[in-house]
């Protein structure tokens, strides 16, 4: 039986921009999100730039306060609560929980070795005790990252994009994480390296049985990668479902005009992208109802005033709109 390694319950992240008493106002970046993540599990979220996919990652982390709802973490005996965690907690799950930085360039100090780098974490959180202890963990984990010993005593400008990215899990994985929040790791990326990484860090997941969060707004990657998907829009979950279900039949207008953007090699397949109309709506000024009803070419004049909660119809593949199961019906009529 699957087990929840992290739940998050109506989870809300909001920060207060502007300046002076009328200035002031506040910017939901993640609105009422409610997840479960399996353990070992490899969950991907999806959505444009603005969706919140980053900040829902963070907030996981601990790294921005989460303003409403719960979030807890729970292995075994441990059970953290996110939204109070503090203290010697807070300090176990650092080990526990790690982030692997989107920009492989800009992730790694040009001063250190690449050896420093990946020993940082161990003396920061005071993981060994002596040198000798540091080096052989750096070595055992450079190893399962694919580096040479040779490329410990280096510096990062001598490596190639994949071989940072390596670099980067490689200080993510030494202080022995459950849980890794991976944010566009392979965005920054050549095509050709990307699947390099991609499978290194599948790789990384069976062997240690790691849960990753895998965050991108690369659909392809996404379905290549990931047991379960999860689609945001403006701070909201939009749908959720495993992977294999997600692609077959997606159920919410949006993540069907992101499927539809998706490149394909068929010919009779690039005219029938349905292409997403306008930007993201501002998360400072949402719309009321539906936030996607802007940009829905389904939307009814129910969708202006009800905003749909996200519901499992039984299957597991959940879905927050109106009209969904109509939708449906009409396709496949
Ligand atoms: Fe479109 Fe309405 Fe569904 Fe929102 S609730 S996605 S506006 S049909």
């Amino acid at each position: 039986m699957s087990e929840t390694l992290i739940k998050a319950r109506n989870l809300s992240v909001g920060f207060r921009i502007g300046s002076g008493f009328f200035g002031k106002s506040i910017l939901k970046a993640v609105d009422h999100v409610s997840v479960d993540i399996e353990k070992g599990s490899f969950f991907g979220l999806v959505g444009e730039s603005g969706s919140g996919k980053t900040t829902l990652g963070r907030a996981l982390l601990k790294a921005v306060p989460i303003t409403g709802g719960t979030a807890h973490y729970m292995d075994g005996e441990v059970d953290y609560d996110l939204t109070t965690l503090a203290g010697a907690e807070l300090k176990d799950y650092r080990k526990r929980a790690q982030l692997i930085f989107q920009d492989p360039y800009a992730a790694l100090s040009p001063r250190m070795t690449v050896r420093d780098i990946i020993a940082e974490p161990l003396e920061v959180m005071g993981l060994t005790k002596t040198r000798e202890e540091t080096d052989a963990r750096v070595r055992e984990i450079a190893a399962k990252c694919r580096l040479n010993l040779e490329h410990l005593r280096r510096f990062p400008h001598a490596f190639s994009g994949g071989q940072r990215q390596r670099i980067s899990i490689a200080r993510a994985l030494v202080s022995g994480p459950q849980f890794i929040v991976a944010d566009e790791s392979v965005a920054a990326l050549d095509v050709s390296i990307q699947a390099d990484v991609l499978n290194l860090l599948k790789q990384i997941q069976r062997d240690l049985k790691i849960t990753f969060l895998f965050i991108s707004h690369d659909l392809s990657v996404v379905a290549h990668t990931c047991d379960h998907v999860a689609v945001m829009y403006l701070g909201r979950l939009v749908e959720s479902a495993p992977t294999r279900q997600l692609f077959a039949a997606p159920r919410h207008p949006y993540t069907k005009a992101l499927f539809s953007a998706i490149p394909s090699l068929d010919p009779d397949d690039r005219g029938r992208a349905q292409k997403l109309q306008g930007e993201i709506p501002s998360p400072t000024n949402q719309p009321s109802g539906c936030k996607f009803h802007t940009r829905c070419p389904y939307a009814i004049d129910r969708c202006k005033k009800d905003e749909p909660e996200l519901v499992n119809p039984g299957d597991g593949h959940e879905v927050a709109c109106h009209r969904w199961a109509e939708l449906l019906a009409e396709e496949t009529a």
